[in-house]
């Protein structure tokens, strides 16, 4: 067993905690005060190779893996939620396209996004079903070769700046292998977004709901040219980055903590520093405690990614990792917000904004209570984990 990461995934982490530091963490305020896609972000991510990062080389990748986009993700995150998000949907709008998409498809499509070139954004959630995903109602009906697709979709991150989304529709009647996925380029006639989403927290990434009405969408741009796969890869795909929303989590709440022990230094009550009341002592060793545990978790969510170890048989481990480090953000965010008090509380510090953000984290890809499904599913039925 090895626990060092390799000189590579250290150099990804160092570049991006320097880049975190010198370009995100100065436009995290202002982006959630403005709810504007930082679009200079991005393009400080384009020019540092940062959007490819678990995209294989043969995409125009960096190969580097889930733990290498994890790493990343967590650097970012101490500062902005938003922006960890940001180099999270590169992958989140290809993975269905790299696990089940043609050559072609690949090469087009999620080669362009490692770029930069283009930007993605995955449509599964609709009004009426979120969790429950195989319930979806959005269709493609054929009409001669071409498909024809109604319906909406809700949520969607990076939805208003989006070039193209995958989108999953029925192409069948009932159950999840009716469902396909479609490339869907955001200029096709009767695609819309309808609104942005006044959000509570992540406002830096907007978040849309997206109509699709009569859109025509030729065969080619159905994934992989089969019908019926497209529940199986948004699964798998969301099992593949659990570990990465968990190392938003992760990030997050080393942010807070670094954030809530600095000023506990500084902050006098009763003629000395917060820091020596035990107290608040325990308070911040049970976060570094919490904040351990999690990166193990993830770490190794993310390890066994790499192994192709996400199918269903090993998704409780994926699960475990997503659900305890996006809770436990929250609860080192709140810890943190109460160290400072009522200056906690006030936008002139950061941590009013990472406990918001971190409230979407047990919501998003999987809530908490679906990976609690998960685990128990592996545990009841199929007796994997301790036997
Ligand atoms: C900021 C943000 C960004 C998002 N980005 C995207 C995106 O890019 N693409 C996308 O497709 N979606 C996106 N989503 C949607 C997200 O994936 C869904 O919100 C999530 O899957 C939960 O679905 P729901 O909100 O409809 O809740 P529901 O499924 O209605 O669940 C409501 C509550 O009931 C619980 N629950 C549901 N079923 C069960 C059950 N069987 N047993 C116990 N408890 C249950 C849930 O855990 C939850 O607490 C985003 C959401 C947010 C908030």
């Amino acid at each position: 067993m090895d626990y060092e990461l390799s000189e590579e995934h250290k150099l990804i982490r160092d570049t991006a905690r320097r880049i975190a530091r010198e370009k995100v963490a100065p436009r995290a305020a202002e982006i959630d005060v403005t709810e504007e896609y930082p679009e200079d972000t991005f393009q400080v991510y384009k020019e540092a190779g940062l959007l490819g990062l678990a995209i294989p080389a043969a995409y125009n990748g960096a190969g580097a893996g889930t733990l290498g986009l994890a790493l990343a993700v967590e650097e970012v995150s101490k500062y902005c939620n938003a922006s960890g998000l940001m180099l999270l949907l590169s992958s989140l709008s290809t993975q269905p396209i790299v696990i089940g998409g043609t050559e072609d498809q690949k090469h087009e499509i999620v080669g362009r996004v490692a770029t930069g070139e283009i930007k993605g954004a995955f449509c599964l959630t609709e009004p009426s079903a979120g969790s429950d995903a195989a319930n979806i109602r959005t269709r493609a009906v054929r009409d001669g070769d071409d498909y024809i697709i109604n319906g909406e979709k809700s949520y969607i991150s990076g939805g208003t700046v989006a070039d193209y989304v995958v989108c999953f529709a029925r192409t069948a009647q009932n159950g999840a292998g009716a469902i396909s996925s479609f490339i869907v380029d955001s200029k096709s006639p009767g695609f819309s977004v309808a609104r942005s989403d006044r959000k509570m927290g992540v406002r830096g990434l907007p978040t849309a709901h997206i109509v699709f009405d009569n859109v025509r969408v030729p065969p080619d741009r159905l994934i992989g040219h089969v019908e019926g796969k497209g529940f199986k890869s948004a699964m798998l795909g969301l099992n593949s980055l659990r570990p990465v929303v968990g190392s938003r989590g992760l990030g997050l709440a080393e942010g807070c903590l670094a954030y809530a022990l600095d000023f506990a230094r500084k902050r006098e009550t009763f003629g000395s520093p917060l820091t020596d009341r035990q107290a608040i002592q325990f308070m911040f060793a049970d976060m570094a405690i919490q904040i351990e545990a999690a990166r193990h978790l993830v770490y190794h969510a993310a390890w066994m990614v790499d192994q192709g170890k996400y199918t269903r048989e090993y998704a409780h481990h994926l699960s475990m990792a997503k659900a305890y480090a996006t809770e436990m953000a929250n609860k080192v965010a709140s810890d943190a917000l109460q160290i400072l008090g009522a200056q906690g509380y006030m936008m002139d510090h950061p941590i009013e904004r990472q406990y918001r953000d971190a409230r979407q984290l047990m919501i998003v890809e999987g809530t908490s209570q679906v990976q609690r499904m998960v685990i128990a599913r592996s545990l009841i039925e199929e007796d994997l984990v301790y036997n």
